[in-house]
C-alpha cells in the first residue's frame, strides 16, 4: 500500500486549467460554456506519483460524454485523459522509473499491478485504478488540484489533460521516445490504444477475415487501422458523417455505409452472409445490436462504446447459444499499455499505422467548448489542444 501523499505544501504556481463546471448543459457549448478555464493550485507529487508537463491533449467522446451526462461523473473536475507530455517533477519512490524530462504518454487508468485484475492480466480493470477514476481522484487517493474557494476539483481518469501542469500517479504514465511529437504522442494514449487493441486484441482479426467498424470518429478510424494491419480481406466501415466514411476509405476500408436501419441488410450483402468480427464504437446501444446481428454465426462483436448505464441492449437471446456467437467488452484495448504503446508506436514509425491521419484540428486550451461543440456535430475526428 503506497502510504497517503504529502498533500499540505502547495508549492506550484497556479495552473491553466479546463474546468468543467456542470454537467448536462445543452449545445451550444460555445454558448452555454459548461468548461470554464481557471486558475488551479496543483500539490507537489506524492510518493509513486510525477508531475507531468502537458504538450498535447486530444478531445475524446469520453470527456463529452461526461459533459453531456452519459458517463456521471464528480464536478468541477479538470476534464481530459489522452495525453502526452514531459515529466517535470519527481514524487518519491519513481527516481528509478522515470527522469525529468522524459516524455511520456497518459494512460487512463492507473493499475495498481497488486490487485486481483492486475494480477489476472488485466490491467485495465485495476480495481484500484477503477474506484480512483470513479471517485474522481487519483489512485494514490485524494485530489491535487485546489481552487481559491477552497474546493478540490476532480482528476480525469487520473489524467486531467486539459491542464499546462498535472499529477498523476506513476502508473498512469508510459515512456515513450522523445523523437516522437507530442501531438502524435497523444493519440497513442486513448484512441489508438483503444481501437487498435479492440482490433488486434479484443477481435483477434485474422487475415483473410471481413470485418465491419461502426462509428468513424478517433477510435472507430485507430481500429480501421488496426484491422488493416491485421490483414482483413474486406472491411466495411460504417458512419452517417460522409467525410468519416471517405478517410476510412482512403485508410483501408473496402467498403462504407452511411448506417441507419438498413446497415445490418447491407453489412450482411457485403460480408456474405455476415462479418467474421464487427467492432462497435459508437457508444449507443441500438447500434450494438445493429453490429451483433450484422456478425455472422460463430463470430465475435466487440464493443468499446460507453452508454448511459441506464441504457440497456436488447439482442435475440438465443442466438449466443445456438449460433455460438461471442459478444466482448473492450476496456484499454484489452492489453497492457505500458507493453502495447510502444508495440503501436513501433508501427506508426514503420508507416503501418498512419494515425496523423486522424488529426483534424489543433486548438489552444481556451478553444475546448468550441472543440467540444464540432466532435458532437461528427465535424472533427481528432482536435488536440497544444500547451
Ligand atoms: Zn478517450
Ligand atoms: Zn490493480
Amino acid at each position: 500500500m503506497t502510504p497517503a501523499p504529502d498533500t499540505s505544501a502547495p508549492d506550484t504556481p497556479a495552473v491553466r486549467a479546463a474546468v468543467l463546471e456542470r454537467i448536462g448543459d445543452p449545445g451550444p457549448y460555445a454558448e452555454t460554456r459548461p468548461i470554464r478555464i481557471r486558475e488551479l493550485g496543483l500539490r507537489p507529487p506524492g510518493p509513486g506519483e510525477l508531475r507531468v508537463r502537458v504538450r498535447a491533449a486530444g478531445l475524446c467522446h469520453s470527456d463529452l460524454s461526461v459533459v453531456n451526462g452519459d458517463r456521471p461523473r464528480p464536478v468541477p473536475m479538470v476534464l481530459g485523459h489522452e495525453a502526452a507530455g514531459e515529466v517535470a517533477a519527481l514524487g518519491a519512490g519513481t527516481e528509478g522509473r522515470f527522469a525529468v524530462g522524459d516524455h511520456v504518454v497518459l494512460c487512463f487508468v492507473a493499475s495498481c499491478g497488486t490487485c486481483a485484475r492486475c494480477l489476472d492480466g488485466s490491467p485495465a480493470l485495476c480495481e484500484r485504478g477503477a474506484a480512483a477514476n470513479g471517485a474522481g481522484d487519483l489512485v494514490g487517493g485524494g485530489r491535487r488540484w485546489y481552487a481559491e474557494d477552497g474546493s478540490a476539483p476532480a482528476h480525469h481518469l487520473g489524467v486531467s489533460a486539459f491542464a499546462e501542469s498535472i499529477v498523476v500517479s506513476a502508473d498512469s504514465a508510459v515512456r515513450v521516445d522523445a523523437d516522437l511529437h507530442f501531438e502524435v504522442a497523444a493519440l497513442f494514449g486513448c484512441a489508438v490504444l483503444t481501437g487498435v487493441g479492440a482490433a488486434l486484441r479484443a477481435a483477434d482479426v485474422r487475415p483473410g477475415e471481413r470485418v465491419a467498424v461502426f462509428g468513424l470518429g478517433g477510435v472507430g478510424l485507430s481500429a480501421v487501422l488496426g484491422v488493416r494491419v491485421a490483414g482483413a480481406e474486406r472491411l466495411v466501415g460504417v458512419d452517417p458523417v460522409a467525410a468519416k466514411r471517405d478517410l476510412a476509405g482512403r485508410l483501408g476500408a473496402t467498403d462504407r455505409l452511411p448506417g441507419g436501419a438498413d446497415a445490418v441488410a447491407a453489412v450482411r450483402d457485403l460480408t456474405g452472409g455476415g462479418a467474421d468480427k464487427v467492432i462497435d464504437t459508437t457508444g449507443s446501444a441500438d447500434v450494438l445490436a445493429q453490429a451483433y446481428l450484422a456478425t455472422r454465426p460463430g463470430g465475435t462483436t466487440v464493443t468499446v462504446g460507453l452508454p448511459h448505464p441506464d441504457r440497456l441492449l436488447s439482442i435475440p437471446a438465443v442466438t449466443l447459444a445456438a449460433q455460438e456467437r461471442t459478444l466482448r467488452g473492450s476496456y484499454l484495448g484489452s492489453g497492457v499499455p505500458a507493453r502495447d504503446i510502444p508495440a503501436y508506436i513501433s508501427l506508426y514509425k514503420r508507416g503501418l499505422l498512419p494515425v496523423t491521419e486522424l488529426l483534424s484540428g489543433r486548438l489552444s486550451l481556451d478553444e475546448v467548448n468550441e472543440g467540444f461543440d464540432r466532435l458532437a456535430s461528427g465535424e472533427a475526428v481528432r482536435q488536440v489542444v497544444l500547451m
